[in-house]
C-alpha cells in the first residue's frame, strides 16, 4: 500500500502546537514508511479563514522542518465534488432535507434536557411524505441536509494507537448535518465530516493521523465512506497535549502558537524534538535528543501513548539549551545575527562575532538569551549594585588604576590570553592587592556586575573593539 498521510489545518488561526504535533507524527510516519506527507487547507469557514493564517501555518511547518509533498490542496476549491457527493446521498435516499427551524430544534433539545436525556436530533424529518415536503417548501422554509445514521449501526475500527474501537450509531447524536441551511432547492455549504471524507478519498489518503478529539468524527466518517462506497483509510488517534492541570492545552495557557515559540527563542530542532516526545517514547537505548530524521528511522505507533501528554516547559527548555550548547559558533551566529541586527547593533567583524558566540553558547537556554547576554558587548552596561560594591572594596581603585596605567602604556589587543593573565598579575602586584580583587573589579568595570561569562575572553572581546579602557576609566 502506498502510504499517504495529510495534515488538514484550518487557516482560522496561527499554527497551534497541537496541530504542529499532529504534523510531526504524520511526517514521521510518512518518512518511516517511505510515503508522502500532504497538506490540505480546510478553508471552508469563509468568515474566519485568512490568508495570513495560511502563511503562518506554512511558514511554521517549514521552519520546523516538516516539508510537505505535492501542492497543498485547497478545500474551498473542491466544493463541487463535495456537493456532488451530497447530491448522490440525497438521490440514493441516504440523506434528506430537514426543514426543522432553529427554534424547533432548540425546543427539542430543551425537552430532552428536561427529561434528563442527552441532546440529539430526533430524526423528525427523516421520513417526510412528499406532501409534507411540498408544504414546507411552499412556506419558503430553508433546509439543512442530513445523513441518515442508523441507531442500530455498530461502527468499529482498529485504531493504530488505541487498538479496537467500537461505536454505536445511537451514540452519534442522530442524523448528521452534512450541508448547512439553504433554500430547499439548493445544497448549502458542505460540512466538515462530509468534506473530509470526500477529500481524503480523492487525495488517496491511506492513514488519517489526528488528535483523539476527532474519535467521534471518525465513527461518523466511517459511515460516510461506506455510504459513498469509498475505501476507508486506517486511523491513528494521538493523545492530546495537556496543560499542567491535565486539561487540553488551549490559548488560555499562554503561548501555544509555533510562531510565538519561535519569537520566544526556541529553536526549531528542540521544539520538533520536544513535540515528538509529547506522546511518543523513544525505543530503549535511544537518546531523548534527536532530529526528526533520526526519529523517523524508528517511528511507529506502537510507541505512541494512549494517555494525554502533559506539556513540560522545563523539559522543552532543557532540550533547547542542549541544542544551543551544541551549536558551532557559525550556527549560533547565523541564528543570532538577525536578532542582534534587530537590536540595532553593528557587528565589528565576523571573527569577533564568532568569538562572542563561542563565549555565550554554553549559557543560553533560549535564543533570545543571546541578545540579553550580548548586550554589554554592544552597549555600555549600567553599573549595578553588586558591581558598585566591588568597586568600593579595599584596593579595588588602586588595582584598576594600576591596570589602566599598564594598558595606557601598552594596550592589550585582546588576543593572547597568557599576556592578559600576566598583565593582571603585574598590575595587582604593583598595586599591592590580591589578583582576585583586581579580577572582580575588572569584571565590575566591564560588565557593571559580578556575574558573567569567562572574564579574560570577555575582556578580550571588549579590548578588540577598544571598549576596555573607557569602562575601566569610568570606575575611577
Ligand atoms: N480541519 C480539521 C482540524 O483542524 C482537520 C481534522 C482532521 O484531521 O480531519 O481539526
Amino acid at each position: 500500500m502506498k502510504v499517504r498521510v495529510r495534515l488538514a489545518p484550518s487557516p482560522t488561526g496561527t499554527l497551534h502546537i497541537g496541530t504542529a504535533r499532529t504534523a510531526v507524527f504524520n511526517w514521521l510516519f510518512a518518512r518511516h514508511q517511505g510515503g508522502q506527507f500532504l497538506l490540505r487547507l480546510e478553508d471552508t469557514d469563509k468568515e474566519r479563514s485568512r490568508p495570513e493564517f495560511t502563511a503562518n501555518i506554512l511558514e511554521g511547518l517549514e521552519w520546523l522542518g516538516l516539508r510537505w509533498d505535492e501542492e497543498p490542496v485547497i478545500q474551498s476549491e473542491r466544493i463541487a465534488a463535495h456537493r456532488t457527493a451530497i447530491q448522490e446521498l440525497l438521490d440514493r435516499g441516504l440523506a434528506y432535507r430537514c426543514y426543522a427551524t432553529e427554534t424547533e430544534l432548540e425546543a427539542m433539545r430543551a425537552a430532552q434536557k428536561a427529561n434528563g436525556q442527552a441532546p440529539r436530533y430526533d430524526n423528525r424529518h427523516r421520513a417526510l411524505s412528499s406532501e409534507q415536503e411540498a408544504e414546507f417548501q411552499a412556506e419558503g422554509k430553508t433546509a439543512v441536509v442530513r445523513f441518515r445514521i442508523d441507531d442500530a449501526a455498530t461502527i468499529g475500527w482498529k485504531d493504530l494507537v488505541r487498538g479496537p474501537m467500537h461505536w454505536n450509531g445511537a451514540d452519534l447524536g442522530g442524523d448528521m448535518v452534512i450541508a448547512r441551511r439553504a433554500a430547499a432547492d439548493e445544497i448549502g455549504d458542505p460540512l466538515y465530516n462530509l468534506v473530509v471524507v470526500v477529500d481524503d478519498a480523492a487525495m488517496e489518503i491511506s492513514h488519517v493521523i489526528r488528535g483523539e478529539d476527532h474519535i467521534a468524527n471518525t465513527a461518523k466518517q466511517l459511515l460516510l465512506y461506506e455510504a459513498l462506497g469509498l475505501p476507508a483509510p486506517k486511523f491513528a488517534h494521538t493523545p492530546l497535549i495537556l496543560n499542567s492541570e491535565g486539561r487540553k492545552l488551549s490559548k488560555r495557557d499562554g503561548v501555544t502558537s509555533i510562531s510565538d515559540f519561535k519569537t520566544m527563542g526556541y529553536t526549531a530542532k528542540a521544539l520538533a524534538n520536544y513535540m515528538t516526545l509529547l506522546g511518543w517514547s523513544v525505543p530503549e537505548g535511544m537518546d531523548e535528543q534527536f532530529t526528526l530524521e533520526e526519529a523517523s528511522a524508528v517511528f511507529g505507533f506502537d510507541r505512541v501513548n494512549k494517555a494525554g501528554a502533559k506539556f513540560d516547559w522545563d523539559k522543552l527548555n532543557w532540550l533547547n539549551a542542549q541544542v544551543l550548547h551544541g551549536y558551532t559558533p557559525d550556527q549560533l551566529l547565523e541564528a543570532l545575527e538577525p536578532l542582534w541586527n534587530e537590536a540595532g547593533w553593528d557587528l565589528p567583524n565576523r571573527d569577533w562575532s564568532l568569538a562572542l558566540c563561542e563565549l555565550l553558547a554554553p549559557s543560553l537556554t533560549l535564543l533570545k538569551d543571546g541578545v540579553e547576554q550580548a548586550r554589554p558587548f554592544f552597549e555600555e552596561p549600567p553599573m549595578e549594585e553588586d558591581g558598585l560594591q566591588q568597586l568600593r572594596v579595599d584596593g579595588a581603585q588602586a588595582a584598576i588604576n594600576s591596570l589602566l596605567n599598564a594598558l595606557n602604556k601598552a594596550p592589550w589587543d585582546g588576543i593572547d590570553h597568557e599576556q592578559a593573565k600576566q598583565l593582571l598579575s603585574d598590575a595587582a602586584a604593583s598595586a599591592g592587592v590580591k589578583k582576585g580583587v583586581l579580577m572582580k573589579s575588572l569584571r565590575a568595570a566591564l560588565l557593571g556586575r559580578l556575574q558573567g561569562p569567562d572574564l579574560i575572553t570577555t575582556w578580550g572581546l571588549l579590548a578588540r573593539i577598544g571598549e576596555d579602557r573607557s569602562r575601566l576609566r569610568r570606575c575611577l
